[in-house]
């Protein structure tokens, strides 16, 4: 899997603060650069379209948002965005002595 380049999305854009669009990279305004989270959770979407494909992604985004009342919280692929983008944050090290 390619790993996305990251771009800038113009600050004017009124829309999101990131976007990912495979093949082309993840589109970030530059005062979010430094979000982990954010970027993380686009990652996931990256991998998304990896799977499916731009276009099926972005029609199937579109069926599930129409589909479950334009809430960006039910949208499947929101939803696995969300648990990925958490995982690393929840990521605890049991102990050190595991790594000795
Ligand atoms: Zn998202």
């Amino acid at each position: 899997m390619r790993y996305p380049k990251i771009k800038t999305l113009p600050s004017w854009y009124p829309m999101f603060d990131a976007i990912t669009v495979y093949p082309i990279g993840i589109f970030i305004k530059s005062e979010c650069r430094d979000d982990g989270r954010l970027l993380r959770h686009e990652n996931v979407h990256w991998v998304q379209q990896t799977q499916l494909g731009a276009v099926r992604f972005y029609s199937l985004y579109l069926y599930h948002w129409i589909r479950c009342g334009f809430s960006y919280s039910a949208n499947p692929f929101e939803k696995e965005a969300a648990e990925w983008e958490n995982a690393i944050s929840s990521m605890r090290i049991s102990t050190w002595r595991n790594y000795i």
